[in-house]
Protein backbone atom coordinates (compact mmCIF):
# COMPACT_ATOMS: atom_id res chain seq x y z
CA UNK A 1 0.00 0.00 0.00
CA UNK A 2 3.05 2.49 0.23
CA UNK A 3 2.74 2.93 -3.77
CA UNK A 4 -0.31 4.78 -2.81
CA UNK A 5 1.96 7.64 -2.07
CA UNK A 6 3.94 7.65 -5.13
CA UNK A 7 1.33 9.61 -7.43
CA UNK A 8 -0.50 10.77 -4.54
CA UNK A 9 -4.38 10.75 -5.13
CA UNK A 10 -4.95 10.17 -1.86
CA UNK A 11 -7.72 12.90 -1.26
CA UNK A 12 -9.50 14.99 -4.11
CA UNK A 13 -6.80 17.15 -4.72
CA UNK A 14 -5.19 14.41 -6.49
CA UNK A 15 -1.23 16.07 -6.61
CA UNK A 16 0.17 13.48 -8.12
CA UNK A 17 3.82 14.36 -6.15
CA UNK A 18 5.99 11.86 -5.17
CA UNK A 19 5.69 11.32 -1.65
CA UNK A 20 7.92 8.88 -1.07
CA UNK A 21 10.95 10.91 -2.70
CA UNK A 22 10.50 14.39 -0.49
CA UNK A 23 7.52 16.12 -3.03
CA UNK A 24 4.63 17.56 -1.03
CA UNK A 25 1.67 18.53 -2.53
CA UNK A 26 -1.60 20.73 -0.81
CA UNK A 27 -1.09 19.34 2.17
CA UNK A 28 1.96 19.05 2.92
CA UNK A 29 2.77 15.79 4.44
CA UNK A 30 5.38 13.80 3.60
CA UNK A 31 4.96 9.68 3.19
CA UNK A 32 6.22 9.41 6.72
CA UNK A 33 3.08 9.65 9.12
CA UNK A 34 3.03 12.39 11.91
CA UNK A 35 0.50 13.13 14.79
CA UNK A 36 0.57 15.69 17.72
CA UNK A 37 -1.77 13.76 20.40
CA UNK A 38 -3.33 11.25 21.59
CA UNK A 39 -5.99 11.31 24.38
CA UNK A 40 -9.39 10.66 25.66
CA UNK A 41 -11.75 13.51 24.19
CA UNK A 42 -14.92 14.08 25.86
CA UNK A 43 -16.14 16.70 23.13
CA UNK A 44 -17.65 14.52 20.54
CA UNK A 45 -21.19 14.31 20.68
CA UNK A 46 -22.55 12.54 23.43
CA UNK A 47 -23.19 9.00 21.79
CA UNK A 48 -19.48 9.32 20.67
CA UNK A 49 -17.79 10.79 23.74
CA UNK A 50 -19.70 9.20 26.20
CA UNK A 51 -19.07 9.08 30.01
CA UNK A 52 -15.43 7.89 29.52
CA UNK A 53 -13.85 9.39 26.49
CA UNK A 54 -13.39 8.77 22.63
CA UNK A 55 -10.09 8.16 21.96
CA UNK A 56 -8.78 11.07 19.60
CA UNK A 57 -5.52 10.55 17.50
CA UNK A 58 -4.80 13.93 16.12
CA UNK A 59 -2.93 13.71 13.04
CA UNK A 60 -0.35 16.58 11.94
CA UNK A 61 -1.54 18.12 7.84
CA UNK A 62 -5.07 18.52 6.42
CA UNK A 63 -6.19 18.14 2.64
CA UNK A 64 -8.68 21.20 3.39
CA UNK A 65 -6.71 24.31 4.74
CA UNK A 66 -10.11 26.61 6.11
CA UNK A 67 -9.15 30.11 6.85
CA UNK A 68 -10.91 29.93 10.60
CA UNK A 69 -9.45 26.24 11.29
CA UNK A 70 -9.71 25.46 15.19
CA UNK A 71 -6.98 23.04 14.57
CA UNK A 72 -4.55 25.21 12.42
CA UNK A 73 -1.41 24.36 14.91
CA UNK A 74 -1.34 21.22 13.50
CA UNK A 75 -3.30 21.06 10.06
CA UNK A 76 -0.54 23.49 8.87
CA UNK A 77 1.57 22.42 6.17
CA UNK A 78 4.89 22.51 7.65
CA UNK A 79 5.98 19.39 9.73
CA UNK A 80 4.29 19.34 13.41
CA UNK A 81 4.05 16.74 15.90
CA UNK A 82 5.71 13.57 15.65
CA UNK A 83 6.79 10.82 13.89
CA UNK A 84 4.65 7.52 14.44
CA UNK A 85 5.31 4.28 12.40
CA UNK A 86 2.18 1.88 11.67
CA UNK A 87 3.35 -0.25 14.80
CA UNK A 88 3.52 2.25 17.27
CA UNK A 89 0.73 3.68 16.45
CA UNK A 90 -1.38 0.52 16.70
CA UNK A 91 0.01 0.11 20.27
CA UNK A 92 -1.28 4.11 21.21
CA UNK A 93 -4.87 2.73 20.09
CA UNK A 94 -4.57 -0.36 22.26
CA UNK A 95 -3.31 2.27 25.21
CA UNK A 96 -6.11 4.44 24.24
CA UNK A 97 -8.97 1.33 24.73
CA UNK A 98 -6.72 0.32 28.06
CA UNK A 99 -7.75 3.80 29.45
CA UNK A 100 -11.10 3.68 28.75
CA UNK A 101 -11.60 5.02 25.78
CA UNK A 102 -14.95 4.34 23.81
CA UNK A 103 -13.90 4.49 20.79
CA UNK A 104 -10.57 5.03 18.95
CA UNK A 105 -11.39 8.50 16.86
CA UNK A 106 -9.09 9.06 13.96
CA UNK A 107 -9.20 13.36 13.37
CA UNK A 108 -8.07 13.85 9.98
CA UNK A 109 -6.04 11.14 8.87
CA UNK A 110 -6.92 10.91 4.82
CA UNK A 111 -3.30 11.83 3.76
CA UNK A 112 -2.04 8.88 6.03
CA UNK A 113 -4.78 6.39 4.85
CA UNK A 114 -2.60 3.31 3.71
CA UNK A 115 -0.80 3.70 7.33
CA UNK A 116 -4.04 3.79 9.12
CA UNK A 117 -5.42 1.03 7.91
CA UNK A 118 -2.40 -1.60 8.60
CA UNK A 119 -2.13 0.35 12.39
CA UNK A 120 -6.31 -0.62 12.63
CA UNK A 121 -5.13 -4.64 11.48
CA UNK A 122 -2.26 -4.56 13.72
CA UNK A 123 -4.07 -3.76 16.51
CA UNK A 124 -7.25 -5.48 15.74
CA UNK A 125 -4.83 -8.45 15.24
CA UNK A 126 -3.75 -7.76 18.98
CA UNK A 127 -7.13 -7.44 19.92
CA UNK A 128 -8.37 -4.04 19.76
CA UNK A 129 -12.37 -4.22 20.06
CA UNK A 130 -13.95 -0.85 20.24
CA UNK A 131 -15.41 0.67 17.28
CA UNK A 132 -13.60 2.75 15.18
CA UNK A 133 -14.41 6.37 14.42
CA UNK A 134 -12.97 8.46 11.40
CA UNK A 135 -13.28 12.04 11.94
CA UNK A 136 -13.34 14.02 8.81
CA UNK A 137 -13.42 17.17 6.91
CA UNK A 138 -15.92 15.16 3.90
CA UNK A 139 -13.18 16.41 1.81
CA UNK A 140 -12.18 12.85 0.62
CA UNK A 141 -11.61 10.68 -2.32
CA UNK A 142 -13.90 7.34 -3.12
CA UNK A 143 -11.01 5.42 -3.33
CA UNK A 144 -9.62 6.08 0.14
CA UNK A 145 -12.97 5.28 1.13
CA UNK A 146 -12.98 2.44 -0.12
CA UNK A 147 -9.78 1.40 1.51
CA UNK A 148 -11.10 2.10 4.42
CA UNK A 149 -13.83 -0.13 3.77
CA UNK A 150 -14.23 -2.93 6.62
CA UNK A 151 -12.22 -1.05 9.30
CA UNK A 152 -14.35 2.12 10.31
CA UNK A 153 -17.28 1.81 12.12
CA UNK A 154 -18.56 5.29 12.50
CA UNK A 155 -17.96 8.20 10.08
CA UNK A 156 -17.85 11.29 11.27
CA UNK A 157 -17.81 13.53 8.20
CA UNK A 158 -18.15 17.65 8.16
CA UNK A 159 -20.88 18.60 5.42
CA UNK A 160 -19.28 22.69 5.27
CA UNK A 161 -20.63 24.18 2.60
CA UNK A 162 -23.22 24.20 -0.02
CA UNK A 163 -21.92 27.02 -1.73
CA UNK A 164 -18.79 26.80 -4.26
CA UNK A 165 -18.11 30.39 -3.70
CA UNK A 166 -17.64 29.90 0.12
CA UNK A 167 -15.64 26.40 -0.25
CA UNK A 168 -13.28 28.58 -2.08
CA UNK A 169 -13.29 31.75 -0.49
CA UNK A 170 -12.95 29.63 3.18
CA UNK A 171 -11.69 26.59 2.19
CA UNK A 172 -9.86 26.50 -1.34
CA UNK A 173 -11.90 23.67 -2.76
CA UNK A 174 -14.83 24.84 -5.15
CA UNK A 175 -15.56 21.57 -5.76
CA UNK A 176 -16.46 20.64 -1.70
CA UNK A 177 -19.85 20.11 -1.93
CA UNK A 178 -20.03 17.20 -4.50
CA UNK A 179 -17.19 15.56 -3.40
CA UNK A 180 -18.77 15.88 0.27
CA UNK A 181 -22.23 14.29 -0.64
CA UNK A 182 -20.22 11.60 -2.90
CA UNK A 183 -18.57 10.99 0.27
CA UNK A 184 -21.34 10.89 2.25
CA UNK A 185 -23.27 8.85 0.51
CA UNK A 186 -20.27 6.38 0.40
CA UNK A 187 -19.92 6.04 4.04
CA UNK A 188 -23.51 5.39 5.16
CA UNK A 189 -23.47 2.81 2.39
CA UNK A 190 -20.10 1.55 4.42
CA UNK A 191 -21.90 1.94 7.81
CA UNK A 192 -25.96 1.70 7.17
CA UNK A 193 -28.52 2.94 9.62
CA UNK A 194 -26.94 4.41 13.31
CA UNK A 195 -26.85 1.20 15.97
CA UNK A 196 -26.40 2.18 19.30
CA UNK A 197 -25.28 -0.11 21.91
CA UNK A 198 -27.25 -1.07 25.53
CA UNK A 199 -25.13 1.48 26.93
CA UNK A 200 -26.29 4.20 25.04
CA UNK A 201 -23.18 4.16 22.54
CA UNK A 202 -23.09 4.40 18.95
CA UNK A 203 -21.37 1.36 17.81
CA UNK A 204 -22.21 2.04 13.70
CA UNK A 205 -23.61 4.59 11.33
CA UNK A 206 -22.63 7.70 10.01
CA UNK A 207 -22.91 11.02 11.88
CA UNK A 208 -22.69 14.32 9.57
CA UNK A 209 -21.62 17.77 11.27
CA UNK A 210 -22.30 21.20 9.92
CA UNK A 211 -20.52 23.89 11.60
CA UNK A 212 -22.55 27.01 11.42
CA UNK A 213 -20.69 30.47 10.17
CA UNK A 214 -21.33 33.89 10.58
CA UNK A 215 -23.41 35.33 8.30
CA UNK A 216 -24.00 32.40 6.48
CA UNK A 217 -27.35 31.17 7.89
CA UNK A 218 -28.57 31.00 4.15
CA UNK A 219 -26.12 28.36 3.09
CA UNK A 220 -26.57 26.14 6.10
CA UNK A 221 -30.52 26.47 5.28
CA UNK A 222 -29.53 24.74 2.21
CA UNK A 223 -26.98 22.17 3.99
CA UNK A 224 -30.06 20.48 5.86
CA UNK A 225 -32.33 21.07 3.27
CA UNK A 226 -29.83 18.39 1.43
CA UNK A 227 -29.09 16.42 4.06
CA UNK A 228 -33.08 15.64 4.41
CA UNK A 229 -34.00 14.98 0.77
CA UNK A 230 -30.55 12.67 0.08
CA UNK A 231 -30.35 11.02 3.13
CA UNK A 232 -33.10 11.64 5.69
CA UNK A 233 -33.10 8.97 8.86
CA UNK A 234 -30.20 6.72 7.70
CA UNK A 235 -27.47 9.90 8.89
CA UNK A 236 -27.43 11.51 12.03
CA UNK A 237 -26.78 15.10 11.59
CA UNK A 238 -24.86 17.40 13.93
CA UNK A 239 -25.81 21.39 13.89
CA UNK A 240 -22.70 23.16 15.43
CA UNK A 241 -22.30 26.51 16.70
CA UNK A 242 -18.62 26.45 18.32
CA UNK A 243 -16.95 28.59 15.76
CA UNK A 244 -14.85 30.75 17.43
CA UNK A 245 -12.79 33.61 15.29
CA UNK A 246 -8.79 34.38 15.85
CA UNK A 247 -6.99 36.63 13.68
CA UNK A 248 -9.76 37.42 10.74
CA UNK A 249 -8.40 40.13 9.20
CA UNK A 250 -8.53 38.91 5.80
CA UNK A 251 -12.46 37.91 6.20
CA UNK A 252 -13.36 40.44 8.79
CA UNK A 253 -16.90 38.75 7.68
CA UNK A 254 -16.28 35.65 9.75
CA UNK A 255 -14.90 38.04 12.54
CA UNK A 256 -17.55 37.44 15.34
CA UNK A 257 -19.31 34.28 16.49
CA UNK A 258 -22.79 32.48 15.65
CA UNK A 259 -25.56 34.69 16.95
CA UNK A 260 -28.11 32.99 19.69
CA UNK A 261 -31.17 34.03 16.89
CA UNK A 262 -29.07 32.47 14.02
CA UNK A 263 -28.17 29.66 15.79
CA UNK A 264 -31.95 29.32 17.29
CA UNK A 265 -33.27 29.67 13.25
CA UNK A 266 -31.18 26.68 12.05
CA UNK A 267 -32.14 24.49 14.99
CA UNK A 268 -36.17 25.21 14.17
CA UNK A 269 -35.09 24.63 10.27
CA UNK A 270 -33.75 21.38 11.65
CA UNK A 271 -37.20 19.86 13.44
CA UNK A 272 -38.90 21.04 10.63
CA UNK A 273 -37.45 19.07 8.03
CA UNK A 274 -36.93 16.24 10.27
CA UNK A 275 -33.54 15.61 10.56
CA UNK A 276 -32.50 13.39 13.30
CA UNK A 277 -29.36 14.18 15.51
CA UNK A 278 -27.55 16.96 17.89
CA UNK A 279 -27.27 20.66 18.63
CA UNK A 280 -25.11 22.39 20.53
CA UNK A 281 -25.65 24.43 23.89
CA UNK A 282 -24.80 27.98 24.63
CA UNK A 283 -21.55 27.01 26.84
CA UNK A 284 -19.74 25.03 24.10
CA UNK A 285 -18.20 27.86 22.57
CA UNK A 286 -15.15 27.54 24.08
CA UNK A 287 -11.10 26.99 24.28
CA UNK A 288 -11.82 23.67 25.77
CA UNK A 289 -12.59 22.62 22.32
CA UNK A 290 -8.74 23.13 21.51
CA UNK A 291 -6.62 20.65 23.20
CA UNK A 292 -2.66 20.53 23.44
CA UNK A 293 -1.01 19.62 20.44
CA UNK A 294 2.51 18.52 22.29
CA UNK A 295 2.29 14.86 21.80
CA UNK A 296 0.45 13.37 24.38
CA UNK A 297 -0.10 10.04 24.59
CA UNK A 298 2.08 8.80 21.36
CA UNK A 299 3.58 5.50 21.93
CA UNK A 300 7.39 6.05 20.57
CA UNK A 301 8.82 3.87 17.98
CA UNK A 302 8.82 0.17 18.55
S1 LIG B 1 -3.16 13.74 0.39
FE1 LIG B 1 -1.91 15.60 0.20
S2 LIG B 1 -0.46 15.18 -1.45
FE2 LIG B 1 -2.06 13.62 -1.57
S3 LIG B 1 -3.54 14.43 -3.06
FE3 LIG B 1 -4.25 15.10 -1.03
S4 LIG B 1 -3.31 17.14 -0.66
FE4 LIG B 1 -2.23 16.16 -2.40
Amino acid sequence: MHTLFENCTLCPRACGVDRTRGQTGFCGASDTMRAARAALHFWEEPPISGSRGSGAVFFSHCTLGCVYCQNREIARREAFGQTISPAALADTFLALEAEGAHNINLVTAAHYAPHVVRALALAKQKGLAVPIVYNSSGYEAMETLRLLEGYIDIYLPDDKYYSSYYAARYSAAPDYHEIAIAAITEMARQTGAPAYGADGLLLRGTVVRHLMLPGLAGDTAQVLRDLACRFGDSILVSLMRQYTPFDMRDYPELDRAVTEAEYAEACERFLALGLTGFFQEGEAISESFIPAFDGTGLRGEP
